[in-house]
């Protein structure tokens, strides 16, 4: 590959995979297993600050090609990652534990918003013509969105792929470079897709993955990268906004949910029973955008109940190949699990399926509560487990109510024939699938991300590109101005004259409503 990039004529490593030694490292572990996966420097300030300033001096290449050079860039390594699905798919299951078919799918769909990324950046970005107005009537008006600069992105490990990339790619394809800081439970899944980024563009420290804790996290918040975007719970993404404000730094924050499946009475059981088992208990529950609540019309609670009851049987975490569910990947977080299941238990909840018991040392067993009081944490706080609480509501209007009562406002779910969209527009969220389960993350042109404490901002589509820069207007004088008004030489008449024009565009009474 020949660039015009001169200023590292050797560029530095993209990730220092394998740790020199004296330096501080931490390692990654199988959570099936606990099982050594790797090992991994953790970056200080400092490396934190020299992986910025690689990543400025490259952006100053790598912002200045064209949309297509960069585009072409990002397909091939799209096409990278898919011929080497099976070796990114193998490490995500190491680090994660989630199923290889799942690891599959996750990285599939990331791919997908690689290729949308690049292909739409010109278009949604380019420099595009705007309406003047008859004031300005002489002007050319154009906007267009310029790249920030340097991009920090802060990954979570639940999907390790698809969440970051969903930042990634679109900053990329923004004219961004990117300091990637992924999480410590994967930070190998981080290494591979810096490294294998790195064989694209020849070295230069396009995208650099700097692996490390919480505090590498921290330095990267304060390290003058120009926007950070962070994919994690809703506390960190809290620590995460205050460290960045200290240089005005803006953030996009993707934290976390509480989602609701909605079930209606004309709904479709089956269907709506399979979906709330896929989006309560994939990835063993251990999803953003997962279902962790289900608020079903009373007339057909029974009926749901026994229909997910039965669909549930067989369903089991493992590491055998019948085991469609994996371990819990943060140890910490089956405390979490155990907690929410029995203060539901408590408070008077029925376990249909699994339990206390369900709850092991790296396995959680799927679990399905019935009459959660809505106080109790399994409602009110992310569970993050294999685990599902299930509702009856007298009609929709207490399904909307009870869904939008939590803190959280990310994504959700409607079954319903008649009114699926219309209870979907009245959910407090930022995405809902209706008939379907997190159908919209696969949709590339549509944008992600949440309200309340699920953070704000967006990633993927239109909204996920412009969410990495800058709008830039421009006018340019076509001719002279028939009024001049911004100058000391302007007369009564030009006065007059814009008097006449505002009272003509805006004055009439129809506006008025009485
Ligand atoms: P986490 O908040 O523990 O960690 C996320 C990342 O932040 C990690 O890389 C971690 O090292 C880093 N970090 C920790 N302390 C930091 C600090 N003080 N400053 C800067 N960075 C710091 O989250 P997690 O356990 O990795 O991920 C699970 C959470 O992520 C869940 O709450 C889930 O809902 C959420 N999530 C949200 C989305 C979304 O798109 N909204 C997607 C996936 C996951």
């Amino acid at each position: 590959m020949t660039s015009t990039f001169d200023r590292h004529p050797s560029p530095p490593p993209t990730s220092a995979s394998v740790p020199a030694d004296g330096v501080e490292t931490f390692e990654s572990l199988d959570p099936a297993t606990g099982d050594l996966v790797g090992v991994h420097p953790v970056a200080g300030p400092e490396d934190v600050a020299l992986a910025v300033e690689r990543a400025r001096d490259a952006a100053a290449w790598w912002g200045n090609l064209t949309f297509d050079e960069r585009a072409e860039h990002l397909l091939t390594w799209r096409s990278v990652i898919t011929r080497r699905i099976a070796q990114l798919s193998e490490l995500s299951h190491r680090e994660t534990g989630k199923p290889i078919p799942d690891a599959q799918l996750e990285i599939a769909l990331a791919i997908d918003h690689v290729a949308w990324a690049a292909k739409h950046a010109k278009k949604v970005l380019g420099p595009q013509r705007v309406a003047s107005g008859l004031v300005m009537a002489n002007q050319k008006s154009t906007v267009e969105y310029k790249p920030l600069g340097v991009v920090g992105v802060i990954g979570p490990w639940n999907y390790p792929v698809f969440t970051p990339m969903g930042s990634i790619a679109y900053a990329l394809a923004a004219g961004n470079t990117v300091v990637f800081k992924p999480s410590e439970y994967t930070p190998g899944v981080g290494v591979w897709l810096a490294e294998t980024f790195a064989e694209v563009v020849g070295g230069i420290p396009v995208l650099q993955a700097i692996t490390g804790l919480g505090a590498t996290g921290a330095a990267l918040c304060t390290s003058g990268v120009d926007k950070l975007a962070f994919t994690g719970s809703t506390a960190t993404g809290k620590k995460v906004m205050a460290a960045c404000a200290e240089r005005l730094t803006p953030v996009v924050i993707e934290a976390g949910g509480k989602d609701s499946l909605i079930v209606d009475e004309d709904a479709n059981i089956a269907k709506a029973a399979e979906a709330a088992l896929w989006g309560g208990m994939s990835n063993a529950g251990q999803t953003c955008i997962g279902t962790e609540r289900v608020y079903v019309h009373e007339k057909v609670f029974d009926a749901f109940v026994a229909e997910i009851t039965e669909q549930a049987k067989g369903l089991r975490a493992g590491t055998d190949a019948g085991a469609k569910i994996g371990p819990i990947t943060m140890p910490s977080q089956v405390d979490v699990i155990r907690g929410h299941v029995q203060d539901a238990l408590d408070r008077g909840a029925t376990a249909v399926v699994g339990g206390a018991d369900a709850v092991g040392e790296r396995f959680v067993q799927p679990t399905i509560l019935t009459h959660v009081p809505e106080t109790s944490t399994a409602i009110t706080e992310e569970t993050f487990g294999p685990t599902l609480a299930i509702n009856p509501v007298r009609d929709m209007d207490e399904a909307v109510r009870l869904t939008n009562a939590g803190k959280y406002g990310l994504a959700g779910a409607v079954f319903s024939k008649r009114h699926g969209v219309e209870i979907a527009r009245r959910i407090r969220s930022g995405m809902t699938s209706v008939n379907g389960i997190i159908t919209f993350a696969g949709v590339p042109g549509l944008p992600f991300g949440g309200v309340g404490e699920s953070g704000f901002g967006r990633i993927h589509g239109p909204d996920g590109l412009k969410e990495f820069t800058y709008a830039k207007a421009i006018t340019r004088q076509r001719y002279a101005p028939p009024l001049n008004l911004t100058s000391f030489k302007r007369t009564v008449k030009d006065e007059k004259g814009l008097n006449l024009i505002v009272t003509l565009l805006h004055g009439g009474k129809k506006t008025l409503k009485p």
